[in-house]
């Protein structure tokens, strides 16, 4: 074993299994974590990776064993941990090394760090990493931001890790500072929506038709063979199939309905707002799970006004659930073209020059959003030069004027049968108020110039106008 140059503190679950799949492609690799057993359990597991990992007690240790220029990736709790792990291992650097924020971070963190090491001579790359604990052990997606030539230097080991859709790495310098944790945090936002939209689609199947989890496991598992192919779709026919051997019922049906959130999904919704964009469909499905933790306080509801209305069901099933997969699919392109909106805003906000085509090919594996879609996603972007909404991308154009009639019936189904559908309304809702060329606003602006004299544009007219409100008070 060769004097490694790449170091990575922290082996929790991603820490772990990054440096496994780092070490498995052939490259030495120092580690170190704040509790020192658990390195030295991580390499005595290792088998016979082990070799190619050198485990370090401390960050001193780590840094002297590692050969300048060094990259060093930090991959612990985001937030104050990262900052005290940069703190600890600043002194120790030479000029030219590198470290790597590979977790969550909050892109304002990254933006803060980044900050702080200009001049430095050191470089600090902030790295979105997706793909859970496979990914991270056999091929995550990598969205890296910072200086272009620290990229260019470590490209050769991310590439190497990455998940590779038909032989490209899912992996690339999408921008400096800031941009690499913003395409992390907006693919998180994507995500929430994604799993919202199928959930609501389950509960459609579930408590308007009646199906059990066996049966839905069955239609998701023949929707993966169509448009709608995805890990999210092939891992919800794969757990609606697993059974609870306590209770003998499928295991789906004995888990509470809360979900969990821990912060990218709202603070995708948080940056949108602040840079203006509807992104209507995330923000439902991150209020959705916030509505879902209301666990006791829906329950009281329930009993307070009743049973939900029995389904009116006047489609056969196969009708049914061939609406339901257009549905959520004209749901799925709604969603993603706020996603990619956001990314673009962010974009000319920050001067990043993001490469929305790019972005949508890294995500094609190892995220947990992968799919065939954004394969279209990224021939749409690269016929427009990564400019515009992607509902105005001809590919989609046609695509979502084949799907939104079922998105508009499954939507009007849900509602009817009050199956909640939070994020498939905000989809069709979005593309409704996009889509029409003659909006309500104008009563809106009428509204605040009565009440705020803060003036509208008339029609065909420049300049600021007023109307005659005393008259109407
Ligand atoms: P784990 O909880 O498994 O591991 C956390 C790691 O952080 C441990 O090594 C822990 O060290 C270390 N740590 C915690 N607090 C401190 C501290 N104050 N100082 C130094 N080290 C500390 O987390 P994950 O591996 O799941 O996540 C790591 C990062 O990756 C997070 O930012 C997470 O959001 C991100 N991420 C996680 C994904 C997932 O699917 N789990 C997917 C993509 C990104 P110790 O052993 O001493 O406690």
């Amino acid at each position: 074993m060769t004097q490694p140059s790449i170091g990575l503190i922290g082996l929790g679950v991603m820490g772990a299994n990054l440096a496994l799949n780092i070490a498995e492609k052939g490259f030495d690799i120092g580690v170190a974590n704040r509790t020192a057993e658990t390195t030295r359990r991580f390499h005595a597991g290792a088998g016979e990776l082990a070799r190619r990992i050198t485990p370090c007690a401390s960050i001193p240790e780590l840094v002297a064993a590692l050969t300048p220029p060094r990259t060093i990736i930090i991959m612990v709790k985001a937030g104050a941990p990262v900052d005290a792990q940069i703190a600890e291992l600043r002194p120790h650097l030479s000029p030219g090394d590198a470290i790597v924020d590979a977790g969550n971070a909050n892109f304002h963190d990254t933006l803060r760090r980044d900050a702080s090491f200009q001049g430095s001579g050191l470089n600090f790359i902030g790295m979105g990493v997706s793909g859970g604990e496979e990914g991270a052990r056999h091929g995550p997606s990598i969205m890296a931001g910072g200086p272009e030539d620290a990229y260019a230097r470590i490209a050769r080991v991310l590439e190497a890790i990455s998940a590779t859709y038909q032989g490209a790495p899912c992996c690339a310098w999408v921008g400096p500072d800031g941009a690499g944790h913003f395409v992390k945090m907006i693919h998180n936002g994507i995500e929430y929506a994604d799993m919202q939209m199928i959930a609501e689609v389950y509960g459609l199947l579930r408590d308007g038709v009646g199906m059990a989890a066996s049966e839905i496991a069955d239609v998701f598992a023949a929707w993966n063979t169509g448009p709608l192919n995805s890990y999210l779709i092939e891992i919800t026919a794969g757990v609606l199939a697993v059974g609870d051997e306590k209770s003998g019922k499928p295991l789906v049906d004995v888990i509470q309905d809360r979900a969990g959130q821990k912060g990218t999904g709202r603070w995708s919704v948080m940056e949108a707002q602040s840079l203006g964009v509807p992104a209507t469909t995330i923000e439902a499905a991150v209020a959705a799970r916030a509505l879902s933790s209301l666990r006791d306080e829906r329950a009281r509801a329930a009993a307070v006004y009743g049973a939900q209305q029995p389904p009116r069901l006047e489609l056969d099933r196969s009708v049914l659930i061939g609406r339901l997969e257009a549905g959520l699919y004209a749901g799925k392109i709604a969603a993603y073209a706020q996603g990619f909106a956001v990314l673009e805003a962010a974009s000319a906000e920050h001067q990043w020059n993001l490469p929305l085509a790019t972005i949508a090919r890294i995500w094609r594996a190892g995220c947990i959003i992968r799919s065939q879609f954004l394969d279209r996603i990224a021939a749409a972007f690269e016929a427009t030069g990564g400019k515009g909404n992607l509902l105005l991308a001809p590919d989609f154009v046609a695509e979502m004027t084949n799907a939104h009639p079922a998105l508009r019936s499954i939507v009007a189904l849900a509602a009817a049968t009050a199956s909640p559908a939070p994020a498939l309304s905000s989809a069709l809702a979005y593309f409704d108020a996009y889509r029409q060329a003659r909006g309500t606003a104008n009563l809106i602006q009428a509204q605040r110039d009565f009440f705020g004299a803060h003036g509208f544009e008339r029609i065909g007219e420049v300049g600021d106008h007023h109307g005659p409100w005393g008259a109407a008070s």
